[in-house]
């Protein structure tokens, strides 16, 4: 029987890099995957490649920072769906600047995105889970978040806050069932990382001691193991994905 066979995934964040392999990589698992994200176009093409890897997949068009709306599609995703096994909070964006210039907008988008978005899928979530007693939730949050990044003080900030956010709400839903782990990814090839300058990734890779960057499919699979029985006896930890960066 496939590892995920009958659980119920939403995937945020699920139109392109890590979100979309991890909504892949569930649905090959056998997970029937929600995959959720503001470009409806690249998100019900993720969705379309899910149904292929495995069964059921549901695209959805919605704004993680806005509570109505991710609450509408959450109830939607229940009702169609029967159940909500696993949240994967991966959504997530950079404004990056230097403190001294930094706007008050850019920090509010990335704290709204990251954070707040977060928040809100862990608070509308957690109510299905409660009542099945069972579930597993999954914060994508950032090396930023452990170590700092020059340039990156709302990012680092926001992700540092997720893992705050993971500690305490493993700590209340733990009694009911229910593992709240977080992963902290390094750099890893995909849009977000695709601005950087290449003197700045000539500057990061020797500080990797693997000596490379990381793939969307490394996360992925990391996501796939706390979405997985395997990692029953897990809650509350910090999973690094970073080629050994932050040790
Ligand atoms: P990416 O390629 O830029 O993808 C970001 C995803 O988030 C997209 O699917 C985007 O979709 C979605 N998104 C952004 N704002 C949203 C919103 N308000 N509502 C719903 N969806 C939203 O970035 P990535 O590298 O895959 O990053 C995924 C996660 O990993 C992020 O949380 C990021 O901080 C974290 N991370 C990445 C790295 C890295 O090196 N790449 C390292 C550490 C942590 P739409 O634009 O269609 O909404």
């Amino acid at each position: 029987m496939p590892l995920l066979d009958n659980k119920v995934a939403i995937v945020t964040g699920a139109s392109r890099g890590i979100g979309k392999d991890t909504a892949l990589a569930l649905a090959e698992a056998g997970a029937k995957t929600a995959c959720l994200a503001r470009n409806e176009e690249l998100v019900k093409q993720t969705a379309e490649e899910a149904r292929k890897k495995g069964g059921e997949a549901l695209a959805y068009k919605v704004d993680v920072s806005k509570s109505q709306e991710l609450e509408a599609v959450v109830e939607d995703i229940y009702g169609r769906l029967g159940r909500i096994d696993i949240l994967v909070n991966n959504a997530g964006i950079t404004r990056d600047n230097l403190i001294i210039r930094m706007t008050e907008e850019e920090w509010d988008q990335v704290m709204d995105t990251n954070l707040k978005g977060a928040f809100f899928g862990i608070k509308i979530v957690s109510r299905y889970m409660i009542k099945q007693r069972s579930g597993k939730i999954i914060n994508i949050a950032s090396v930023a978040g452990v170590v700092g990044n020059k340039g990156q003080s709302n990012y680092a900030a926001s992700k540092a806050g997720l893992i705050g956010l993971t500690k305490s709400v493993a700590k209340e839903l733990a009694p009911r069932g229910i593992q709240v782990n977080a992963i902290a990814p390094g750099f890893i090839t995909t849009d977000m990382t695709s601005k950087l300058k290449e003197e700045t990734k000539e500057t990061l890779l020797p500080q990797i001691p693997l000596g490379r960057f990381g793939l969307p499919q490394e996360v992925a699979r990391a996501v796939l193991f706390l979405a997985s029985p395997d990692s029953d006896y897990i809650t509350g930890h910090v999973l690094h994905v970073d080629g050994g960066l932050a040790m």
